[in-house]
């Protein structure tokens, strides 16, 4: 079934797995990616279930422009966004991503003076807030200190309502709050999310599933293999250099290059612990991911005909609801709506956290879950062996200082969510991988192409 030897063999075909394939068979590197589920996507996919394109994780990517569309764009994968403007245009809608709903059912825009839940004084503080925030320079930013948003924002608030949409809106981007996300982490996020403000924010049209069915076809296009349901089960290392894999059924593929889009755990796993110097060891083992619950449901009738976000401060465990079919309602069967709840775990407590979760819905939504609007409800726990992220963009975990794609043992690679790079959520995952086709390649082209 396979060829002896590869250039690169890629173990999972998750985002960044795919994208680091086309980066090499744009190179005329021969690849073979293997991915141990019966899908390709990994976490950034969509699969059909009752009608619906049900995602495996992320919502979207932050549209034209973002790195991961850049990143796109220079393999020859194309892919088509509607934007916040022409759905404005189109529906006379106010062109904004998201809106503040309150338990007691009131809604506000962040950034309107006629519409908010701030006072006078707190809207102003907000404003101030924001504005040094999204400013470049890191003026008040103590970096030795590495601080945290909430430390930050004392220099201009202690406003418990602004840190709550702070925390809500972190919450969304990271799956992290105003105390646990170092300020200039957060400073690149907002940079990478311009395209929010001036309404170019866009979503795949067809879902996020799109841009993995293009960068397929890219792969397969230019002589690239994908072979699913072929789980690694063996990394093989001769001396201190890879030199192939094996499979599940026993098969041996050698290759030049190994290239891990399976976390920084299975790594290890799939090497062998003693491969590793002690010091590689150390900050894989000390990682801290991020847990959360992602709600999906199918409903009658949508949440929201304005916006597709709405932001929720006061709820326990909710951080944001996204509504996909807002942007594109050919992902739901017609006349119906999916939405995505998005709550970061506070225990391991699960079936707290979900019920909590509800709670926080029902009380948002009187009557949403009823029988007569719910079409279905799927629990989705990334937590404990299968996080949301195996790191966390936290303390001595963002940009530079997560795992370098080039790893301890010769011909050995890493691509994926933990791998260098900053900004909103996958959209650092084509920085990582710049970096890895950079080194494998020896160019220094890749990491501008993401930018
Ligand atoms: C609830 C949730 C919401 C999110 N929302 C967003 C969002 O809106 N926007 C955004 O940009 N990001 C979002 N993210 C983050 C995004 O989904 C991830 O960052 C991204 O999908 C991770 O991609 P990856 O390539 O690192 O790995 P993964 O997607 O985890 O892919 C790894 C692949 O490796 C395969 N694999 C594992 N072991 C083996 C093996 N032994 N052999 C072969 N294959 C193997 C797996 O099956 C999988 O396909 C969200 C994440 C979650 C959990």
């Amino acid at each position: 079934m396979f060829e002896k030897k590869y250039d690169a063999v890629i173990i999972g075909a998750g985002l960044g797995g795919l994208m680091t394939a086309a980066g090499l068979v744009q190179a005329k590197k021969k690849v073979l990616v293997l991915e141990k589920a019966d899908f390709i996507g990994g976490k950034y996919t969509e699969i059909d279930y009752k009608g619906y394109k049900v995602t495996t994780g992320a919502w979207s990517n932050m549209g034209k422009n973002s790195h991961i569309d850049n990143f796109c764009r220079e393999v020859g994968a194309n892919i088509d966004y509607i934007t916040l403007k022409q759905i404005r245009k189109e529906r006379g809608t106010p062109g904004l991503l998201g809106k503040i709903r309150y338990k007691n059912g009131k809604e506000f825009f962040p950034t309107s003076t006629i519409s908010s839940p701030f006072s006078k004084s707190e809207m102003q503080e907000y404003s101030k807030v924001m504005i040094g925030l999204v400013s470049k320079d890191l003026e008040g930013i103590d970096r030795s200190k590495n601080t945290s948003v909430y430390d930050y924002i004392q220099n201009f608030t202690k406003s418990d309502k602004i840190i709550k949409l702070l925390d809500s809106l972190i919450g969304i981007a990271s799956g992290l709050n105003t105390k646990t996300i170092p300020t200039s982490e957060y400073k690149i996020i907002l940079q990478d999310s311009s395209g929010i403000a001036s309404g170019n924010f866009g979503f795949p049209i067809g879902g996020i599933k799109s841009i993995i069915d293009a960068l397929e076809k890219v792969i397969i296009a230019k002589g690239g293999k994908i072979s699913t349901k072929n789980a690694v089960k063996k990394v093989l290392i001769d001396g201190n250099s890879a030199v192939g894999v094996q499979l599940e059924d026993g098969e041996t593929i050698y290759s030049d290059l190994i290239i891990n889009n399976s976390g920084p755990k299975n790594l290890l796993t799939l090497c062998g612990r003693n491969k590793f110097p002690s010091s590689f060891l150390k900050k894989v083992d000390k990682l801290i991911p991020i847990d959360a619950l992602a709600i999906i449901c199918g409903l009658n009738k949508p949440i929201s005909e304005d916006v597709p976000m709405i932001i929720t401060p006061d709820c326990d465990r909710i951080a944001g609801i996204f509504e996909p079919t807002f942007f594109d309602p050919s992902i739901a069967p017609p006349g119906k709506t999916m939405i995505d709840i998005f709550a970061p775990l506070k225990t391991k407590d699960i079936k707290k956290e979900i019920d909590l979760t509800v709670k926080d819905l029902e009380d948002l939504y009187p009557g949403i879950l009823d029988p007569s609007n719910l079409d279905f409800q799927l629990n989705m726990v990334f937590a404990g062996d299968f996080p949301a992220a195996e790191g966390a963009q936290t303390f001595g975990q963002t940009g530079s200082d997560r795992i370098d794609p080039k790893l301890p043992v010769n011909n050995l690679y890493m691509v994926g969510a933990e791998a260098i790079g900053s900004g909103v959520a996958a959209d650092l995952i084509p920085i990582g991988v710049c970096k890895a086709l950079d080194y494998i390649l020896g160019t220094e082209k890749w990491l501008e192409v993401s930018f």
